[in-house]
């Protein structure tokens, strides 16, 4: 923005202003309203457009829609020049057989365009994609986008602040505490939070209120998470004996290990995304770090579902299908990435594919090694769900009594929990 203001500041030294920013991040995190506030803020032009446009409705046209950019572009400067989702057009070239050349063409006309104008011409090219790993190296090197600028999910202070400026559009109650609601949605989004609040105004009119209260935002926490309340599933008894058996089986495990978040909610009503209950554990604040011993404590918590099955009704059901995909990938991640095993020690035995979409990775050791990282992670997961099954054995009574309340009350809150958990019981 400074140097859009003052460029003459700049030049005067002979400092030159990168040409092309990348924005990167994963979805949702606002890194098109940021491109936005700049030019805003700047009080320059905006030229706006999409990658995706550029191969979709321009077939044939995406070069010539290029120079007729950068040509509008040049007559206005300063001003922004703004691609979204560049990586429709920016994808790497080598090893297409045949290829694209509608994008291949569209992007060369990019890279001509982008080395065409000089520095300091007062065209700043800002794009955008949560995949900056696939885009070609001719547009990440230096005189091109050689600007990276992440954007990622916000921390808590950082959720605290989106959700203060998105509820200034709906009137609040009294009691809206946004540090509790910024606490209760760790690992949200901006979008998803602006997603929150307008969902928390939607109850509050549908209850008949001219206000939003913390309970709405909290509920639509849950919504956002898991989905609307199922109001019309019927489980039977025995189901919903079996899911408040599990549930507690998960927040009895967190809570008698020491290192795990506390537990905020329990519920057992069944919500829209197949979620037939769960419960919320919530951290006291940021975390950056992860020891050991919190991993190894999550697993047991995940796996205390299936366990509080096994000990009560000696059999098991299909409800912690979920619980076993999560705690498969964190003892993976823990073995061949985290170099948490002795066997194999500080060695990367997966490398992260798409670090802002999902995180896939691959494997890169041989098969031996394969085998062998897949019997380490059967005895982690073992090994932690066997502990599980023991602290609720010796806790059998508890888990009993916490059962029968969470049938009746359908949901509880983490201080109920903690009340009938804390008369006389010993922590491990
Ligand atoms: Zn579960």
């Amino acid at each position: 923005m400074d140097y859009l203001h003052n460029p003459n500041k700049y030049r005067e030294v002979g400092a030159a202003m990168p040409k092309g920013v990348l924005l990167v991040g994963p979805p949702g995190t606002g890194k098109t309203m940021l491109a936005k506030a700049v030019a805003g803020e700047a009080n320059v032009p905006f030229f706006s457009i999409s990658g995706s446009e550029f191969v979709e409705m321009f077939v044939g046209m995406g070069a010539a829609k290029v120079r007729d950019l950068f040509k509008q572009a040049k007559e206005k400067a300063p001003c922004i020049v703004f691609i979204d989702e560049i990586d429709a057009i920016g994808k790497k070239r080598e090893g297409q057989i045949g290829g694209n050349d509608e994008r291949e063409q569209t992007l060369n006309q990019l890279l001509t365009e982008m080395d065409g104008f000089e520095e300091n011409s007062g065209v700043i090219i800002l794009a955008v994609t949560n995949r900056p790993e696939s885009l070609d190296p001719a547009l990440t090197r230096p005189g091109r986008f050689d600007r990276r600028v992440p954007v990622e999910l916000p921390d808590l202070k950082g959720r605290e602040e989106i959700l203060k400026v998105h509820a200034k559009k709906v009137k609040l109650a009294d009691d809206v505490n946004f540090s509790t609601v910024a606490r209760m949605a760790s690992g949200a989004s901006g979008a998803e939070l602006a997603n929150i609040i307008n969902e928390a105004a939607l109850r509050a009119v549908r209850d008949g209120r001219k206000f939003v209260t913390e309970a709405d935002l909290e509920e639509s926490i849950e919504v956002v998470i898991a989905g609307y309340q199922k109001k019309n599933a019927i489980l039977t008894n025995k189901e919903k004996q079996i899911v408040s058996y599990h549930e507690i089986g998960h927040a009895l495990v967190a809570a008698l290990q020491s290192h795990s978040a506390p537990v905020q909610k329990i519920t057992i009503i069944p919500r829209t995304s197949g979620a037939l209950g769960y419960t919320m554990q919530v951290e006291e604040g940021n975390h950056y770090l992860m020891s050991k011993e919190e991993m190894e404590n999550k697993i047991a918590t995940y796996t205390g579902g299936r366990a509080a099955e096994e000990v009560v009704f000696g059999s098991v059901t299909t409800g912690a299908s979920n619980d076993i995909e999560q705690a498969t990938k964190l003892a993976r991640a823990m073995i061949t990435r985290y170099g948490m095993s002795e066997e194999f020690d500080m060695v990367a035995m997966e490398t992260v594919t798409n670090q802002y979409l999902g995180g896939d990775t691959s494997l890169a050791c041989s098969a031996e090694t394969q085998a062998r990282i897949d019997e380490k992670v059967v005895e982690l997961v073992k090994q932690q769900h066997q502990k599980a099954i023991q602290i609720l054995t010796e806790n059998r009574q508890k888990l009993d009594e916490l059962a029968k309340f969470l049938y009746e009350k359908e949901t509880i809150t983490g201080e109920e929990f903690m009340g009938i958990l804390n008369h006389s019981v010993t922590p491990k």
